[in-house]
């Protein structure tokens, strides 16, 4: 469907620019016309037509990390620290099927959809099945089947669970302009050195890259000194895999030299804010990350961590987390955060896959976002209300691709009654399995 979309609005992240009374023309996938209204030329009468006149339009978030089946365990293990909170986490995670998974990722799109995100950067099991979902309800996500052990729900090795990866990556990448397959060996502490050896061989081979966790917790780093005399991204840039790792999530406890040698290899620290207050972990230093170079993509990690996939959330979370904690109020502006939702994330996913710049000749992949509510009134800085007054609930429009897949509360590509009911009914699953292992 080819249309144009008027708005009061655009913002351009990447440029911190806003244009008043806006037009956005959609041929295909692609955006051709991207500017002030009156400019715009060669609209034909078979263009849908939508006005959002109180509307701003932005390029669509992306969620930089998760663990998308997850979310059928939200709730199910709140105020633990990380390594209890993970102890409890692989009791159910093993009782989770396929098909338990395909559903928790469908709940998991809607919800993202209905939020305003058109993409995620993702690490779990069952890529097999989020691949299904991806593919079928018209989001993007870029997939690095989780390689470890523990908790694995289908593998019962380190060579099985990497047997997943291979698979998944020979049946689902590139698929589609939408579906991205990557490895992912879960931490430095999970998984073995001889293997994350093996497995950034296999991706240099096929020409992907790998989605980690670094230096989540203190406990991980003393650890890794005791074994290795090296802090964790140390003794990765020893064993030689840093080149191939394109995301790490967390990177909250860092020294000066492991910061520098992210930059060196270009590798996106994935910032999960929410999560990381929820699990008492600490807060990864933003501002001198970015200071230093690094690039820096906001994410809400899984779930049963978060307990939501609200990336207008996660950015105000952002924004005001670190002035309280910095003491700085100059810290993190709006601006910044947006582009770290948005623009910075470009970089999480092939080239030409996602701009985060609502550029002509780039992909459509944009939301609108109504600014006529009470909670947005009077709008005298529609970029101030992006991160500090409006709420999901203020989405009008996602669309990705080039297709609408979420407008005015109704999904067209979902039927959210049926993933609803399957979504309850696998929790129902999991919960029973676990119980009855009990007794
Ligand atoms: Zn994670």
């Amino acid at each position: 469907m080819d249309f144009l979309i008027d708005t009061k609005w655009i913002y351009y992240p990447k440029q911190n620019k806003l244009v008043e009374d806006g037009r956005i023309l959609i041929e295909g996938n692609k955006i051709v016309y991207s500017g002030p209204k009156n400019d715009s030329q060669a609209i034909s009468a078979s263009h849908d037509r939508f006005n959002y006149s109180h509307g701003i339009a932005t390029p669509g978030f992306v969620n930089a990390h998760t663990h998308l089946p997850e979310i059928l365990l939200r709730g199910l293990v709140d105020d633990k620290d990380l390594h209890t909170w993970l102890d409890q986490m692989w009791k159910y995670e093993p009782n989770m099927s396929a098909s338990d998974a395909y559903w928790g990722s469908m709940l998991g799109i809607a919800e993202m959809l209905a939020s305003g995100t058109v993409a995620f950067n993702d690490q779990y099991f069952y890529s097999n099945q989020m691949a299904r979902a991806v593919d079928s309800s018209g989001i993007k996500a870029f997939l690095s089947p989780s390689i470890f052990y523990d908790g694995n729900p289908e593998a019962n090795s380190m060579e099985e669970a990497f047997q997943h990866a291979q698979d998944t990556f020979k049946s689902w990448n590139g698929k589609n302009n939408r579906l991205w397959i990557g490895f992912g060996p879960h931490a430095p502490y999970t998984v073995g050195q001889e293997w994350f050896t093996r497995i950034a061989d296999e991706a240099r081979k096929l020409g992907t890259s790998l989605h980690t966790h670094f230096n989540e917790t203190e406990r991980e780093v003393q650890e890794a000194l005791k074994k290795w005399g090296k802090r964790p991204v140390e003794r990765m840039e020893e064993i030689g895999v840093l080149d191939t790792i394109q995301s790490a999530a967390h990177c909250i406890h860092l020294s000066d030299q492991e910061i520098e040698l992210l930059r060196k290899h270009n590798i996106s620290v994935l910032h999960c804010p929410k999560s990381n207050m929820k699990i008492g972990a600490g807060l990864a230093d933003v501002p001198k990350l970015l200071k230093s170079d690094v690039n820096v993509c906001l994410g809400t990690d899984g779930q049963a961590s978060n307990n939501k996939l609200d990336m207008i959330e996660e950015m105000a979370f952002e924004v005001l987390i670190h002035k309280g904690f910095g003491r700085d109020p100059t810290l993190i502006p709006s601006h910044e955060v947006i582009r770290m939702a948005t623009a910075q994330a470009s970089q999480l996913f092939p080239k030409g896959v996602y701009s985060g710049t609502l550029a002509e000749g780039t992909s459509a992949d944009l939301t609108i976002i109504n600014l006529d509510s009470i909670q947005t009134t009077p709008v005298i800085n529609p970029v101030s209300h992006l991160t500090y007054a409006i709420g999901r609930e203020n989405v009008e429009m996602t669309v990705v691709d080039g297709t609408i897949l979420y407008l005015d509360g109704e999904f067209p590509t979902l039927d959210t009654i049926e993933i609803k009911e399957k979504a309850e009914k696998a929790i129902g699953n999991i919960l029973d399995k676990t119980e009855s292992e009990k007794t």
